[in-house]
């Protein structure tokens, strides 16, 4: 296989053409946990702004996808987990607008394997899988390595890891904006933490943003740091009001404890809507406690985003 080349009748057409549900909806459930103490929970249902592009993921991608088109880019490379959602967003857009992509998978054990169900999809939309060990992986920013993946898919348009740069912070933005008003405290879970820079920099004066990591190297310091270069390098300096509370990883990304599942299980039967596993549910749970804890005053408002689906 030589690069990547495909021949479009023009540039790729802007996101917006594939109609996202934007602004996303804003959803006033009662909740017993909240309720009882007096407090209000509305969730920001991000999850349902795109089948295929859901959540954060559309608000990150979309001015990555736009600044692709016009700088005339019709591949693009990313990085993922086995079980990226932002591998699968990647790939979904490019079929849907008309993107090569191209997806470095964390883990050259994968390459011998049957693909996972989300790993399938991602090739299922034309996206090309290329796996790596862990050493090289988190080397991927190196000229060496650069260069061979040159080599190998000719040229193409790098967007980070987890999708979080200056441009996906600027797209997140406006899910602060959307919520300027509806809460005193709006709560997202985190991963790479660009959805908490950019949610924190749209928010009002008096709201403040609360990012509950899912990662357990997420150690909350570091976690903290690039979520201060995000901003940085998106609005040029700090913006808004923002916490991290590191307490509720579970055990690190994707594992689980019998507590949470039993949390999630229950929620999920209280308000028939399905709880996304790996972050969202560990926002709910970190919220809940939280509210326990006596965090939020009686006769306020608390927002939790609902950044994706299961
Ligand atoms: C990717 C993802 C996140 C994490 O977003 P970051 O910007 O990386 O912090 C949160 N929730 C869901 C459902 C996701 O898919």
């Amino acid at each position: 296989m030589g690069g990547v080349t495909r021949t479009a009748p023009g540039p790729p057409p802007d996101p917006h053409t594939l109609r996202p549900r934007l602004p996303s909806p804003l959803q006033e459930i009662e909740d017993e946990p909240f309720a009882r103490l007096g407090i209000r929970l509305v969730l920001k249902r991000d999850d349902l702004i795109h089948p295929d592009l859901p959540g954060n993921k559309w608000r990150k991608l979309a001015p990555n996808l736009r600044a692709a088109a016009a700088a005339g880019d019709r591949a693009l490379l990313t990085f993922g987990g086995a079980y990226s959602n932002h591998l699968r967003a990647t790939a979904a857009a490019g079929r849907l607008l008309g993107f090569a992509t191209i997806g470095v998978v964390r883990g050259d054990e994968l390459a011998g394997a049957p693909l996972n169900p989300s790993l399938a999809r991602c090739a299922a939309d034309g996206m090309r899988l290329h796996f790596l060990d862990r050493a090289r992986y988190r080397r991927t920013g190196d000229p060496d390595i650069r260069a061979a993946l040159h080599d190998l898919f000719g040229a193409f348009r790098v967007i980070p890891e987890g999708g979080s740069n200056a441009l996906a912070a600027q797209g997140c933005a406006e899910l602060g904006r959307e919520l300027r008003g509806a809460a005193d405290t709006v709560a997202v879970a985190c991963g790479t933490g660009g959805t908490l820079a950019g949610l924190a920099a749209g928010l009002g004066p008096g709201q403040r943003a609360l990012g509950v990591p899912v990662l357990k190297g997420g150690d909350p310091h570091f976690l903290g740091g690039t979520v201060e270069e995000l901003q940085r390098a998106a609005f040029g300096g700090p913006r808004g009001d923002w916490t991290l509370d590191g307490r509720f990883h579970c055990g690190g990304y994707a594992r689980r404890t019998p507590e949470l599942d039993a949390f999630a299980d229950a929620f999920e039967d209280r308000h028939q809507l399905p709880v996304e596993r790996i972050y969202v549910a560990k926002l709910l749970y970190g919220l809940t406690t939280l509210a326990g804890e006596g965090v939020f005053a009686p006769g306020s408002t608390v927002a939790a985003v609902i950044t994706g689906t299961p």
